[in-house]
């Protein structure tokens, strides 16, 4: 059975790749090995799908080459996919930060996609297994074999949007980084990203504080995100360490500013006459779960006017530099994403074709860019599929 194009993975970026190939008159087969496509789709955004974010620009991409991902997002932008939401009439709006939502449910985007689909004629084949997949090249040019436990099938183009590692258990597999692994493609390790971060052992008493969340600037290097933390039993979460995730390395310190609107200092001087003992003056600025746990814990409690100067300090260190190590991420079955994948150096930025393989390609998430919190990571896997539809 031939095709023009054949996408593996019928995810964001597959199934988006496939109706603009077909659009363009390409005959498209996508092998999805779920039962159902679009799964990470159904799930995203708590069940209403953050589908993109009108702010989205290169520097929300992390990747070993941050200039990759700037012409596929500017040919296809968060613009243009809230036109395609329009219409077919799917309601949404900006929950904060310029991440917009679906008001009613995620399928809205799912039942989209299988709609162009149908239109620009693609087939899908669910439940279907790759055994393996084989360049064959004639004199005249070179074709993909690929054996499936439905039949063979042969493309001129071949696209794997298998996606990264993780939520293994909604059918994410390490197919895309074996595949380019075998066609001899460079893949930059990977790791799990947007993930809650596991304290280390000497940290291990702030477990008391699970469920708490405070509104803080959290920092690596020179990166930061003002959003909320959230206590877990193992460690921190909440969309702040998310997202400093994405840049976070085993050796390195994570900093958190507890106050970031106020100088803990300043304030500790201003009221140095006050009789208040620390924990029920912090929770003026502080949740006070919060204030009396890590008072009791980092800090100690005694009345503000007994702080002698250099405790001040050390106090407002604490408070407004938190310097914090983990030992390790929560993995793969709890990231939303893949940090790594196929190298940028290996594929076209324009199409993302291999430079080495003719008529192969690599969109979504299986490439090395990996994005922010917020609906960058859709806006992506639509703009690397626009770019490989477009040269299919
Ligand atoms: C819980 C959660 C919530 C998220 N929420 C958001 C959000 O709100 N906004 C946002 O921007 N991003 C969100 N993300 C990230 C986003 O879902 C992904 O970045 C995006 O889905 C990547 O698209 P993709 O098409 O590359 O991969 P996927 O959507 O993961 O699709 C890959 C497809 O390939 C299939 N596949 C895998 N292996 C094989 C194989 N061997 N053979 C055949 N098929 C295979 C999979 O079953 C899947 O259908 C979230 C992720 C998670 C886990």
């Amino acid at each position: 059975m031939k095709f023009d194009v054949i996408i593996i993975g019928a995810g964001a970026a597959g199934l988006f790749c496939a109706f603009e190939a077909g659009k363009r008159g390409r005959k498209v087969l996508v092998i999805e090995h779920n039962a159902q496509v679009g799964r990470k789709i159904l799930i995203s955004g708590g069940g209403r799908c953050n589908f993109t974010n009108i702010h989205t620009k290169p520097e929300n991409f992390i990747s070993e080459n941050p200039h990759f991902s700037k012409s596929a997002l500017a040919r296809y932008t968060p613009q243009d996919f809230v036109e395609l939401v329009k219409k077919h009439r799917i309601e949404y709006y900006e929950k904060k930060l310029g991440q917009l939502f679906c008001r009613e449910s995620a399928r809205q985007i799912v039942e989209m996609l299988l709609a162009e689909c149908v239109r620009a004629r693609v087939q899908i084949r669910t439940t279907c297994t790759v055994k393996e997949v084989k360049k064959i090249e004639t004199s005249e040019k070179a074709f993909y074999e690929i054996e499936t436990d439905q039949g063979e099938f042969a493309c001129e183009s071949l696209v794997i949007a298998t996606g990264g590692l993780s939520f293994p258990k909604i059918g994410a597999t390490d197919f895309g980084f074996r595949t380019a692994r075998k066609f001899g493609l460079k893949i930059v390790e990977t790791q799990p990203a947007l993930v809650p971060l596991v304290f280390e052992k000497s940290a291990k008493s702030y477990a008391k504080l699970a469920g708490v969340s405070v509104d803080a600037l959290v920092s690596a290097g020179k990166n930061s995100f003002r959003e909320n933390i959230l206590f877990t039993h193992r460690g921190l979460s909440g969309p702040a360490v998310l997202q400093i995730s994405n840049y976070w390395r085993k050796e390195k310190e994570i900093t958190i500013d507890l106050l970031p609107t106020a100088d803990a200092h300043e304030i500790l001087k201003e009221n140095e006459a006050s009789k208040q003992n620390l924990d029920n003056f912090l929770s003026r600025f502080l949740p006070n779960r919060f204030a009396e746990i890590f008072t009791a814990e980092i800090l100690q409690n005694k009345p503000v006017n007994q702080i002698g100067g250099k405790e001040r300090l050390q106090i407002a260190e604490n408070l407004n530099h938190w310097r914090v190590k983990f030992d390790e991420t929560e993995g793969f079955h709890k990231a939303e994403v893949t940090r790594g994948g196929v190298s940028t150096s290996e594929l076209s930025s324009q199409t993302m074709e291999s430079k080495k393989h003719v008529g192969l390609f690599f969109i979504g998430e299986v490439v090395d860019v990996t994005g922010w919190l917020g609906g960058y990571n859709f806006q992506w896997a639509w703009a690397s599929a626009y770019a490989a539809s477009q040269a299919v």
